[in-house]
């Protein structure tokens, strides 16, 4: 069987809304939310993953509107899915195997580490670096990868470079975290002992030196935590990336590849033009490894409409969380407890070789439906070298009162008075 709707092929109805889906092993129901409302699902029998985490027996997961999955099995499963889909689709081709090959080859080197931990450098980890277009579903390799290594006992450590669109937090950020359980299908990715550097801008040409300098702060403090913290450094990293793959994009994914040291280079799709390049980039780095890989058919290609929606619904899910779990807090500061920076020029000249500067920013109405990191900078110029506390989103400047209105994650203190503008903004619905 290749592709069948699953409504005809693989469900008998139960209701009007609650159907039974029964896949055959290695093959995956693949799926869109609608807009308008969030779908359930529920495992009845075997096993079934949403990208290498899998899913608990017996209990309804909610998915929000417009998220995008498969639902795989290996052996053969049951479940039920109660809501209307957007689309929905069975396929048994699958690039699948060649995955979990890679994640079985990766474990065998994290094994090999533990057992020759002499010196430094033989005690450190895999360390894998997923490139392609964008659509061409790295992150959701990157996420198997994880879950995969997370199930069998490893810590391993994401690392997110893709300001486009982010998977730890919210878009324009350059962040990594330690992956201690497989990733939450629903959640995502753990937020809360992650280090995120906040760039400020969704595409790296804004300014691609603060894009490089934020790469090599990130790939420096995970060193420390690296030289500190052994079972991380044999769990490696994998590090999900922009799908710009020419031009600056390629030299940007070069940048990368040497700063974060990355001993597998993994290319999605058929990219034949970026393969030759990179093997002749490390022609003579034996510890570098280019490997190319299929790109699964149910990876979902989004328009850019569709992408500026999803930059929007990541905002909103850090505000109110993935299903509208959490609450948001509407608070006011006084215009003296507030200094908000921007770091460099707005059009940054990428081969300047003066210092990034920093310059404060006027509070005035400009700064509405504007998104601000909270820096845990203690002075100005620390900002560019420190991690961020976490977001807010201004809705209100009054001038006359000198009062600014701000939603908070949390409803506790602001941890600092240092704020970093960039351009990012988020049109709350
Ligand atoms: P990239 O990171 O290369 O831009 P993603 O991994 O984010 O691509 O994949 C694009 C979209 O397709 C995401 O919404 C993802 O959840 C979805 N997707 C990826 N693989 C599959 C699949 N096999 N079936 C259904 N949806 C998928
Ligand atoms: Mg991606």
């Amino acid at each position: 069987m290749s592709y069948s709707d699953a409504t005809v092929a693989a469900a008998t109805e139960f209701g009007p809304q609650v159907r039974r889906v029964m896949l055959e092993k290695q093959s995956e129901i693949r799926i869109q939310v609608p807009q308008i409302s969030a779908l359930k699902l529920r495992v009845l029998h075997g096993k079934v993953e949403i990208f290498g985490s899998e899913l608990p027996r017996n209990t309804w997961l909610t998915f929000p509107p417009l998220q995008q999955f498969a639902v795989f099995t290996w052996y053969g499963a049951t479940f039920e899915i109660d809501g209307v889909t957007e689309t929905d689709t069975i396929s048994d081709e699958t690039p699948m195997i060649s995955y979990l090959n890679v994640h079985n080859s990766l474990q065998v080197q994290r094994h090999r580490v533990t057992s020759s931990t002499r010196d430094y450098d033989s005690s450190q980890g895999p360390r894998v670096i997923i490139v392609g277009d964008t659509d061409s579903g790295k992150s959701t390799l990157a996420k198997m990868l994880l879950s995969w290594a997370a199930k069998d006992g490893c810590k391993p450590t994401f690392v997110d470079l893709n300001i486009g669109q982010s998977s730890i937090t919210i878009p324009g950020t350059i962040a990594a975290t330690s992956v201690e359980m497989p990733v939450d299908p629903v959640e995502g990715l753990p937020l809360h002992k992650a280090l995120v550097h906040y760039f400020g801008h969704n595409t790296a040409t804004n300014n691609v030196r603060l894009y490089k300098y934020l790469v090599e702060e990130l790939a420096r403090e995970l060193e420390e935590e690296f030289a500190i913290n052994a079972e991380s450094r044999r769990s490696g990293m994998v590090i999900d990336t922009m799908g710009w793959t020419s031009g600056l994009g390629y030299q940007l994914l070069l940048h990368a590849i040497r700063t974060f040291n990355a001993s597998l280079v993994i290319v999605l799709g058929q990219e034949t033009e970026l393969v030759y390049d990179l093997n002749k980039a490390f022609k003579f780095k034996k510890n570098v490894q280019i490997l190319n890989l299929e790109r699964s058919s149910g990876v979902f290609s989004r328009f850019s409409d569709f992408r500026k929606m999803l930059r929007n619904i990541s905002i909103q899910r850090y505000f109110s969380g993935a299903t509208n779990n959490l609450t948001a807090y509407t608070k006011t500061a006084k215009f003296t407890d507030m200094q908000v920076y921007r770091i460099g020029a707005l059009l940054e000249k990428s081969r300047s070789t003066e210092p990034l500067r920093i310059t404060p920013v006027l509070i005035d109405k400009d700064l509405v439906n504007t998104v601000l990191a909270i820096s845990y900078a203690k002075q100005p110029h620390h900002i560019i070298s420190s991690i961020v506390a976490g977001f807010v989103y201004i809705t209100d400047v009054d001038l006359g009162e000198e009062r600014i209105t701000y939603l908070s994650p949390s409803a506790a203190e602001l941890p600092s008075k240092i704020f970093i503008m960039g351009t990012l903004t988020w049109h709350k619905t």
